[in-house]
């Protein structure tokens, strides 16, 4: 598609354009049934198959064990923050967070809603340019379970191997999920918003081990309980129809392209690209330690702000867009996540290239 911009955003972020199509014409008149895909009932015969494909693939893709729900919820992964220690803290209880950016920062007021949390890492000092490896922290022995972000959107850092613990762990995959091989089997929960790497914005999935739904104390509202939608199959009430069905489009594509094992080189390969473009040159600077660099998320900066601006301005100007780093942060970020062309990052290659010999 020759029209087709490079959308380096962070979320929503691009789809596979086949994806896109797809979807445009399933809205309008879904398998030729003459009904669109979005005025049509969560329980009708025809919707039912789409989402039990859709997990089914969710399934396959991640390896899930059979003793995990799949829920697919609204209300954002913001709501999970407080939803998880709803669930699995209570008054009294501790839980054990890492402190790696803003999105755990914001998981960690919610929890202090319900119960005592201890932060027992933080990177907050260094402008959360690093994630901890295992040595770094302690796990107090009273912990209910231990919450992370596996990859730090806006800081641009990310586990390089996850936490190794006995405790229940909790995380929040939003920005690198599909991205990489997991091993479902090692978290109690984990939790993502599509609009990253899964779908359209309007659907997080909740992946959580059977046996922690019974945790959650008698006075947690219906639609908070990870249980009733358990139960229900994500059904209670209506569910997200569309980004569950797009969702599912993407994990077609996922599959045919070789699943999470295949794309995980290819993210690895792109982000290769970037780093290298970065570390070859003085007039760009990292903003992730090299030990916490993230895939999914790469920030940098330039000597001056006038300059950042005048980059992300003139990269827009070539399609190369979506650049400009988070407003906490400052600085570029260039988010590539699953189904950004590797193209795109060549494109991005080149032109940092050029501005730096222009600029420098
Ligand atoms: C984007 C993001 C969120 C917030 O997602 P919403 O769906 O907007 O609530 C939470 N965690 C991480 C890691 C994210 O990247």
């Amino acid at each position: 598609m020759s029209d087709r911009i490079y959308n380096f955003s962070p979320g929503p972020a691009t789809l596979p354009y086949d994806v896109l199509i797809q979807a445009a014409k399933d809205i309008v008149n879904f398998n030729d049934k003459g009904i669109g895909l979005i005025e049509m009932s969560h329980r009708s015969k025809e919707f039912i198959q789409v989402f039990d494909e859709c997990e089914a693939l969710l399934r396959e893709l991640l390896s899930i064990p059979q003793n995990y729900k799949v829920l697919f919820l609204q209300g954002g992964a913001s709501t999970q923050f407080a939803m998880v220690p709803m669930n699995l803290l209570g008054q009294g209880r501790t839980a054990c967070y890492l402190n790696t950016g803003t999105w755990s920062k914001k998981a960690i007021k919610e929890a202090k809603l319900f119960g005592t949390v201890d932060v027992v890492f933080t990177s907050e000092h260094t402008n959360f340019d690093r994630v901890p490896s295992t040595g770094d922290y302690m796990i107090p022995a009273e912990a209910e379970y231990l919450y992370f972000v596996s990859n730090n959107t806006i800081f641009g850092t990310q586990f390089q191997s996850m936490p190794e613990t006995d405790k229940v762990m909790v995380c929040d995959m939003s920005s690198d999920i599909l991205s990489r091989r997991i091993d479902v089997s090692r978290f109690g929960l984990i939790f993502a918003g599509a609009q990253k790497n899964m779908g359209p914005a309007g659907c997080t999935v909740v992946i959580i081990r059977e046996d922690l739904l019974d945790r959650a104390p008698e006075n947690i509202p219906t639609m908070f309980r990870y249980k009733t939608h358990a139960d229900k199959h994500s059904m209670f009430n209506t569910p997200p129809c569309f980004a569950i069905y797009a969702i599912g489009l993407v994990l077609k594509w996922l599959k045919n392209i070789g699943g999470v094992a295949a794309i995980e080189k290819m993210n690895q390969d792109k982000a290769t690209l970037l780093y290298q473009a970065i570390d070859n040159s003085s007039f760009y600077k990292g903003h992730a330690q090299k030990d916490s660099r993230s895939l999914m998320n790469i920030t940098f900066n330039l000597p001056t702000p006038d300059l950042e601006a005048k980059f992300v301005n003139e990269a827009t100007a070539v399609s190369l867009d979506g650049l400009r780093g988070h407003r906490s942060v400052g600085g570029c970020r260039a988010s590539i996540y699953n189904a950004f062309p590797r193209e795109g990052v060549k494109k991005l290659v080149h032109f940092m290239e050029e501005f730096a010999k222009h600029n420098g």
